[in-house]
This record gives C-alpha cells, sequence and structure tokens, in this order.
C-alpha cells in the first residue's frame, strides 16, 4: 500500500502546538514509509476560517521544516465536487431530502430530552416519495444503516465498536447546498487517496459516520490512528491560561524548531529512554502503533533542556542563523560586532533558550546602557580603580590580540599587583558586559575586540571617577 497520510487544519486560530504535533506525526509516518504528506486547509466554515489564519499555518509548518509533498489543498475551492458526491449520493438513493423545519426538529429534540433520550432525527423524511411543496428547502441526510455497528480498528485506541443505532442521519448538504464537515472531509479523503488518517482524538466519534459514508461511496476507510491531546504542565486540558500555545511563540521564546520537534515527538511516543533524536532517527523509529493512549503533558524545563542540547550539539552556523533573527528582534545588527558563530560557541553553556542568549550577547554588539547595580558597587569603585588602569594599560599594549595572549595579559596584571584572578577579572568583566556574568574573560575580550575594550574600561574609570565625586 502507498501510505500517504494528511494534515487538515481549520484556519481558525495559529498553528496550535497539539496540531502541530498531529502535523509532526503524519509527515513521519509518510517519511518512514516513502509515502507522501498532503497539507489540506479545511476552511469551509468562512465565518471563522481567515486568511491570516492560512498564513500563520504554513508559516509554522515552514519553521517547523515539515514541508508537504501535495497541496495546500483548500475545501473552498472543492465545493463543484462537494455538490457532485452528494448529488451521486442522492441519485444512488444513499441520500435523501430532508424538509423539517427547524421548529419540528427543536421540538422533537425537546421531547427526547425529556425522556432521557440521546437527541436524534427521528427519520420522518427518510422514505417521503414528494416533497411537501415543489419549492421547500431543504437538507440532504445521509441515510445512515440502521442495524449493525461499525468496528474502527484505531491504531492508537485499539478496536473501538459503534452501533448503527447510536448514529443519526447526518446533514451531509444544507438548505443552501453547502456541504458538511464530515462530508468534506470524506470526499477528500478519498479523491487524495489518504491511506492513514492521523488525528486528534476529538475526531474518534466522527469516524463511524465517515466510514459510513465511504463505505456508500464504494470505497475502503483509511486506517486510522487517533492522538490523544496534550495537556498543560498541571495536567489540565490546555488553553490560554497555560500561555502561548502557538508554534510561532515557540520560536518568539527562543526554541530550535529541531528541538521543539524533539520535544513534540516524545509527547505520546517513546523508544526507550532515548530522549534526543535526530530527525532520520524520528523517520526511523517513530510508528503510530507506538503512540500512546492516554494524553500527555508539556514540560517546559525539559523543552529547555532540550534546546541547550540541541545549541550544543548543532553546527554553530546553523545555530547563528536562528540567533541572528532573536539579535534583530532586539533591535541589534550583527554585522555590527563578532560573528555570532563565535557567540553561539561562547554562550551555549550558559543559556537554555536564544532569548536568553541573545539578551546575554547584547554587550558584545552595543554598550550596555548601565551597570548592574549590584555588580557595579562591588566591583567599580576606587578600590578597582588600580587594577583597571593597569589592565587598560597592558591590554593597550598587548601585540596579539588572542585568547590565550589576552589570558597571560590579566593573570600577569593580577600578579605584578599581588591580586586573585578574580579581583582583576570581575571588575573588568563588569567594565565589559555591564554586569556579573559573562563567557571567560579571556573570550570576552578576545570577542570584544581591542578597541571595544579599551573604550569600556574607559568607561568604567569615567564611571567611578564620577561615583567619587558624588559622594565626595
Ligand atoms: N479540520 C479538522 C480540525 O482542524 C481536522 C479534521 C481531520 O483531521 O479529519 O480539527
Amino acid at each position: 500500500m502507498t501510505v500517504k497520510t494528511r494534515f487538515a487544519p481549520s484556519p481558525t486560530g495559529y498553528l496550535h502546538i497539539g496540531g502541530a504535533r498531529t502535523a509532526l506525526f503524519s509527515w513521519l509516518y509518510a517519511r518512514k514509509h516513502g509515502g507522501s504528506f498532503v497539507l489540506r486547509v479545511e476552511d469551509t466554515d468562512q465565518e471563522r476560517s481567515t486568511q491570516e489564519s492560512v498564513n500563520a499555518i504554513l508559516e509554522g509548518m515552514t519553521w517547523l521544516g515539515l514541508e508537504y509533498d501535495e497541496g495546500p489543498f483548500y475545501q473552498t475551492r472543492r465545493f463543484d465536487r462537494y455538490r457532485e458526491v452528494i448529488q451521486r449520493l442522492l441519485d444512488e438513493g444513499k441520500a435523501y431530502k430532508c424538509y423539517c423545519s427547524k421548529e419540528r426538529l427543536d421540538a422533537l429534540r425537546e421531547e427526547q430530552q425529556k425522556r432521557k433520550e440521546k437527541p436524534r432525527y427521528d427519520g420522518k423524511c427518510r422514505d417521503l416519495t414528494e416533497p411537501p411543496s415543489p419549492d421547500a428547502p431543504y437538507v440532504v441526510r445521509f441515510r445512515n444503516p440502521l442495524e449493525g455497528q461499525v468496528v474502527v480498528d484505531d491504531r492508537v485506541h485499539g478496536r473501538v465498536a459503534f452501533s448503527n443505532t447510536e448514529l443519526d442521519d447526518l446533514i451531509i448538504a444544507r438548505t443552501d447546498g453547502s456541504p458538511t464537515y464530515n462530508l468534506t472531509v470524506v470526499v477528500d479523503d478519498m479523491d487524495m487517496g489518504i491511506s492513514h488518517v492521523i488525528r486528534g482524538d476529538d475526531h474518534l466519534n466522527n469516524t463511524p459516520r465517515q466510514v459510513n459514508i465511504l463505505h456508500a461511496l464504494g470505497v475502503e476507510a483509511p486506517v486510522y490512528a487517533h492522538v490523544p491531546m496534550i495537556l498543560g504542565e498541571d495536567g489540565k486540558r490546555l488553553s490560554k491560561r497555560h500561555g502561548a500555545v502557538s508554534v510561532m511563540s515557540y520560536r518568539d521564546e527562543g526554541y530550535l524548531p529541531e528541538a521543539v520537534l524533539n520535544y513534540l515527538v516524545r509527547l505520546g511516543w517513546s523508544h526507550g529512554d532515548q530522549e534526543i533524536f535526530s530527525l532520520d532517527e524520528m523517520i526511523q523509529l517513530f510508528d503510530i502503533d507506538d503512540l500512546n493512549a492516554k494524553a500527555s503533558a508539556l514540560n517546559v524545563s525539559k523543552l529547555n533542556w532540550l534546546n541547550q542540547q540541541y545549541m550544543k550539539a548543532m553546527d554553530p552556523a546553523h545555530v547563528a542563523r536562528h540567533l541572528s533573527w532573536h539579535m534583530g528582534q532586539l533591535g541589534v545588527d550583527p554585522a555590527q560586532g563578532p560573528a555570532l558563530e563565535d557567540i553561539v560557541v561562547a554562550q551555549r553553556e550558559r543559556s537554555h533558550t536564544l532569548v536568553e542568549m541573545a539578551r546575554n550577547s547584547l554587550f558584545f554588539y552595543r554598550m550596555p546602557e548601565s551597570y548592574d547595580d549590584k555588580a557595579a558597587r562591588k566591583n567599580l569603585k576606587a578600590d578597582t580603580r588600580p587594577a583597571l588602569e593597569a589592565l587598560r594599560a597592558a591590554l593597550a599594549a598587548a601585540p596579539e590580540w588572542q585568547r590565550e595572549r589576552l589570558h597571560e595579559t590579566v593573570t600577569g596584571v593580577a600578579e605584578s599587583l599581588d591580586l586573585k584572578l578574580g579581583k582583576v577579572a570581575q571588575p573588568l568583566r563588569v567594565a565589559l558586559s555591564g554586569g556579573p556574568v559573562s563567557p571567560p574573560i579571556d573570550e570576552t575580550l578576545e570577542l570584544l575586540g581591542r578597541d571595544r575594550s579599551l573604550a569600556r574600561i574607559d568607561a568604567a574609570l569615567q564611571f567611578i571617577d564620577q561615583q567619587g565625586q558624588a559622594a565626595g
């Protein structure tokens, strides 16, 4: 069987993290089997669908690198095809026109509720031969089998049986002729030759209806795998309360797409106790049969850990491209300072996210606006002035601006003043970076360059003098 999977989002908001995970599972499954992956935009709800949201979904897919082989297909462009299928079902007696008024259906529902029955259509128009009047408005209902059951062999939930007596004669076309959700999904899955439907388990209840319609159209139902939802860290259903859950907010918060994919694949799937998977490994090892039937919860500390692992293991040039975007967000032009690749190498042990890395690296590109209060009080004062002055002179004279040589210069100054290295290096660090934390001092000096380093020491000396005047 040729494997063909699809991701079929409704464009009524951003690309949600749960949707992205479903897309990833579908993509992995197609890649694993040398099949293809289809992107289908289910935009028939014209009141809730927006172009903005379509764009957000495409942007999210691109950022994650989940490239599709076919599509995007838009359901709103396939109305003729849906109409054709509805007509075919009518012609073959597998669907019928229902003229029941809203009032009648409301009254029916009320009665059923009073009798504590599940509300369902009573089939009044099922065997009607003539319309009540020639131009009476109607909906089209699918003629669901009255007996038997639909058995779905779900690859995640196992065998699930639905009795046909529980299923309504579903409306497949509204009074204005527009198709309804279950009909469009069925027609698309059929026409697009989808072999495996991997989707959220909120759709499990739609599945028997879709299977019945597919059978009425004379085609085999695809294989289904209904993936449980993702919960918030507190184990509750994911909602706005849990903060940003759109894929692009993960970019904004400083995660690498590769780390997000790794994080997502582990939400509901595992392979022994392995945590880190390259894309190739994911493709090789992933299987829908191994998906967990229980919902899994977000875990930000795990994501932070994973992200750092990726920042440390990946080619610095690749990480630098992502870091560059974040520097841009902070208003920094990375061309005006050290190469970002070198910054990545210098900072990746100290940062969990690219946002953190960008913030901690700002000082390489622009003079800090002010000093960290506590660090300045401790390190930029009359006592430390001689050390900074000696450093300035030694650094100005340093023959070579290179890490090891710079290390020797700084230790040389400490020795000449009979001070511990920290007593010299820490004031220098605050002078250069504005705060108490930076990469090792020699590396910081090297990256910053001679001119900037000397200028910052001068500024720190001036700051000390001003403080002294203010106090005096
Ligand atoms: N459009 C549906 C949704 O966004 C998905 C339908 C499906 O995967 O069959 O929830």
